[in-house]
C-alpha cells in the first residue's frame, strides 16, 4: 500500500546521500540544525551549552572569520581552539568551523568535525581542493553571486580529490534588494535536488541579516525540503562580537528545532534513537497534534454553528465512515478498528467541546 507523502517531500525524486559530520547524519531522516555564535569569542562554551540545550546537533565553531572590513573582529583564531576542545567535550557534539586557507585545515583538522567554505571561498580552488584531500566532510556555501552550476562545479573540485563528504549549503545571493542582507534563493532547494544527491543545507542568518527574520526563512526552508540549517544563535546577541544583528535568542533557536522536528514527523520515516531522542519526538509529535485538535476543535464549533441554523443534524454517519477509511490508509500500522476507536473518539470529544452542541441539544 502507497501513502501519498505530504507535499513537503514530494519533490525528492532520487535518494539523497547521506554525508557525517561526527555522529550526525545530513541528508537522512531528520533535519540537523547547526548553530553557534557566528564567531568564537571569550564566552563561547556558555554560548555553545546554550545551544545544546536548544537542540542545536552540531555547533558553529568559526575561530577564523573572514569579514568585510579589515579593522572588524576577525575571531580568536588560534586562541580560541581549546575553546572548541571544552565545548565539544562538554555538550558531545560536533563542531564545524571555516579555514581561510589551506594551511588552516591542517591546525583545524584535529579540534573540529566538519569544514565549512564560506562564501567568499566558493572559487578559492587551491582550498576547495586541499578540503578535498583532507577527506574531511565540507559543508560548502554558495558564493554570493554563483550560479547552480558555479557552486555544483566548486563542490567538484572537492569530490574530484576523491572526497564524496560535501554538504551544499544556500545563504542567500545578491540581488537589487538592499532591505535583507541577502536574498534567500529557496528556489536552489528543489532545483538543486534535481540536479545532485549532495544533500543542501540553508543558512537563514547571512540571508536575512537581522534576526526577526531568521525564523520565516527558516521555516520556508524547512518547508521547501532542506536537509540541514544552519543558524547564528548567541545567548546575548546585542554583546555577539560579530554579526549581533542577525544573532537568534535560544529561545528561538529551540521553537526553530521544533518546527523541524514536528515537519520531520510528518514527512520522513520514524526514527529509532536513543530512549531519550525517541522521547524528544514523542513530546513534540504530542505537542503538535493537540495544538491542531484545539484547532479541530474550534472548526467543529463553527460547523455546528451553521448546521443549527440549517437545523441539519448534529452527526453525518457517512462523512464519519469517510474519515475512519481515508485515516486507515494513512496510519496502516495501527489498522482499521484502532483507527476507528481513536477517531470516533476525535470526533465525540470535539463535539462535546464545542458550545454549539449543547445549543444544538437545548434545541
Ligand atoms: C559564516 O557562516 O560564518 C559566514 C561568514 O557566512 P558567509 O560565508 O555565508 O558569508
Ligand atoms: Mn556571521
Amino acid at each position: 500500500m502507497t501513502i501519498e507523502p505530504l507535499l513537503i517531500s514530494a519533490t525528492r525524486q532520487h535518494e539523497t546521500r547521506r554525508v557525517s559530520i561526527g555522529a550526525v547524519e545530513v541528508g537522512g531522516d531528520t533535519v540537523p540544525v547547526i548553530a553557534g555564535p557566528c564567531a568564537v569569542e571569550a564566552g563561547y562554551v556558555e554560548h555553545a551549552i546554550a545551544a545544546h540545550r536548544a537542540g542545536a546537533s552540531v555547533l558553529r565553531g568559526c575561530v577564523l572569520k573572514p569579514r568585510t572590513r579589515p579593522g572588524s573582529f576577525q575571531g580568536l583564531g588560534h586562541a580560541g581552539l581549546p575553546l572548541l576542545d571544552e565545548a565539544r567535550r562538554v555538550t558531545g557534539l560536533p563542531v564545524i568551523a571555516e579555514p581561510l586557507a589551506a594551511e588552516d585545515i591542517v591546525v583545524l583538522r584535529d579540534h573540529v568535525d566538519a569544514l565549512l567554505i564560506g562564501a567568499r571561498s566558493m572559487h578559492n580552488t587551491p582550498l576547495l581542493r586541499a578540503a578535498g584531500q583532507s577527506g574531511m566532510t565540507v559543508i560548502l556555501k554558495r558564493g554570493m553571486s554563483a550560479t547552480y552550476d558555479e557552486w555544483l562545479a566548486a563542490a567538484d573540485y572537492i569530490i574530484t580529490e576523491g572526497n564524496r563528504q560535501v554538504v551544499l549549503c544556500e545563504r542567500g545571493i545578491r540581488t537589487f534588494e538592499t532591505a535583507t542582507r541577502n536574498t534567500l534563493d529557496v528556489s536552489a532547494i528543489a532545483v538543486l535536488r534535481d540536479m545532485t544527491d549532495l544533500p543542501i543545507a540553508v543558512d537563514p542568518s547571512h540571508a536575512a541579516g537581522n534576526a526577526r527574520w531568521v525564523p520565516s526563512l527558516a521555516v520556508a526552508a524547512l518547508a521547501a525540503g532542506a536537509d540541514a540549517l544552519l543558524v547564528e544563535c548567541h545567548p546575548d546577541p546585542p554583546s555577539s562580537l560579530c554579526d549581533a544583528a542577525q544573532a537568534i535568542t535560544p529561545q528561538v533557536l529551540s521553537r526553530i528545532v521544533q518546527t523541524s522536528l514536528s515537519l520531520c514527523a510528518m514527512t520522513r520515516p520514524a526514527v529509532v534513537g536513543s530512549v531519550a531522542g525517541c522521547r524528544t519526538m514523542i513530546d513534540t509529535i504530542d505537542d503538535a497534534v493537540f495544538h491542531m485538535l484545539e484547532y479541530r476543535a474550534a472548526l467543529v464549533d463553527a460547523v455546528q454553528r451553521q448546521k443549527l441554523e440549517a437545523t441539519l443534524p448534529v452527526r453525518d454517519r457517512e462523512r464519519e465512515h469517510e474519515i475512519v477509511d481515508r485515516l486507515s490508509r494513512r496510519a496502516p500500522r495501527l489498522g482499521e478498528q484502532r483507527v476507528d476507536r481513536l477517531v470516533h473518539a476525535i470526533i465525540d470529544e470535539c463535539l462535546d467541546a464545542a458550545p454549539a452542541s449543547s445549543e444544538a441539544a437545548v434545541a
